[in-house]
């Protein structure tokens, strides 16, 4: 029986964090900042509308672009909320989770041996989809000493002639970066003169404090050149529904859908139906969860920045805090481990991110408060503070 696997899986790698994962599942008594989604149950009205989607009980195949209704929901959504315009009938599919839809768009757009810009530190999903569409990922720094800003001058060095396309993602995972609009100006214009595709994951546009999200689209010469990328995943508290989005030009679209009707012939129903509901219905409930992260980040952030060897900026969006604790040890992942098993509070090494991680953990703030202020209890009597030194 020929059962020995093909070359594609020694390319593609699991997420090294799953090492992380097992020791924590191993070690008991731990406050767990180590996970990325929201610990808010998925608000009851959304709710609802799964429970009568099932009670209808025409749970079937959706088009493979998504219903009619959330790709319209979607389109609303994005009108009113940012003023970018998008045809639900052909310019929107609705795709399993936000990577679902940068799954199939690199599929869509890729190249054997083309290259794609992505931010380092950043979702460590990316490298892996680049590599599964046989492109290369090339990584971009964000600047640790500018609360991880892009700079613009950096990014355009290390475009090159088979340079295709440029991730970006803000607010980011993992450092809660919001790249402002200036300079969502100036990489649209280094990505039009050097003629790059932009793919913009915009998974957290929901999540973000003290100003509007701004999608890169909005500031494209051309939105077609640009794929927006969105997730039911973080703004609703829909993670396990596995719902997200691509909105962009047709023809891409259309390739996504083609990718889809592949790999999952459509969408679940019944978290598209929840979906609509979360996007038509009144944003209350975002608003409240993002006023709680609000109140945590405060906490947090300047509570951490107490412990001695613990530096950190405050994020502007997502529900991430990223630490400088190179001071303790610049091997962030011995940290990690460290932490884990004397300290007993979980994070992620911040090199799995990328290099400029190094020296770096993330923890995550989608927990309550309690957990919140035992873990820095924890902190501060293994560490001390500041002002003990
Ligand atoms: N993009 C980023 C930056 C993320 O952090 C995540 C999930 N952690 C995703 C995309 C994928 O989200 P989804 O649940 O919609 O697939």
């Amino acid at each position: 029986m020929k059962n020995n696997l093909s070359d594609r899986t020694s390319k593609v790698k699991f997420s090294p964090i799953r090492e992380i994962f097992d020791l924590a599942s191993k070690t008991p008594g731990l406050t767990r900042f180590e996970v990325g989604q929201p610990d808010f149950a998925t608000p009851i009205h959304i709710r609802e509308a799964s429970k009568s989607a099932i009670d209808e009980g025409l749970i079937g195949y959706t088009p493979t672009n998504g219903l009619q209704v959330t790709r319209e929901a979607v389109s609303k959504r994005l009108s009113a909320d940012f003023g970018l315009e998008y045809d639900p009938n052909s310019e929107i599919a609705i795709t399993v989770g936000a990577s679902g839809a940068l799954y199939l768009a690199l599929r869509a757009l890729i190249n054997p041996g083309d290259e794609v810009l992505r931010p380092d530190p950043g979702f460590a999903t990316y490298d892996e989809i680049i590599k599964d569409a046989d492109g290369i990922p090339v990584k971009y720094p964000l600047i640790p000493d500018k609360t991880f800003s892009v700079d613009v001058k950096v990014i355009e060095s290390l475009i090159s002639e088979k340079t295709k396309a440029i991730i970006i993602n803000s607010p980011g995972n993992p450092c809660g970066n919001v790249i402002d609009e200036m300079q969502l100006e100036e990489i649209m214009d280094i990505c039009e003169k050097h003629g790059l595709f932009v793919i913009s994951d915009e998974a957290y546009d929901k999540i973000i404090y003290d100003q509007k999200h701004v999608p890169a689209a909005l500031k494209a010469k051309d939105k077609y050149n640009v794929l927006t990328i969105g997730s039911s995943s973080k703004n609703y508290a829909m993670t396990g529904f596995r719902i997200g989005y691509a909105a962009g030009d047709k023809k891409l679209i259309a390739e996504i859908v083609k990718f889809q009707s592949l790999s999952s012939i459509c969408a679940d129903y019944v978290g598209q139906k929840a979906y609509a509901v979360a996007l038509f219905e009144d944003q209350s409930e975002t608003t409240k969860m993002v006023d709680e992260y609000n109140r945590r980040r405060q906490y947090f952030v300047s509570e951490l920045n107490k412990i001695a060897g613990f530096n950190c900026s405050s994020p502007d969006g997502a529900f991430y805090v990223f630490v400088d604790i190179s001071e303790h040890n610049p091997d962030d992942w011995a940290f990690t481990k460290y932490l884990i098993e004397q300290v007993k509070v979980t994070c992620i090494p911040g090199s799995s991110f990328g290099d400029v991680g190094k020296g770096f953990v993330r923890f995550s703030f989608a927990t309550s408060m309690e957990v919140l202020h035992e873990g820095i209890e924890k902190l501060k009597k293994h560490f001390g503070t500041k002002l003990d030194s």
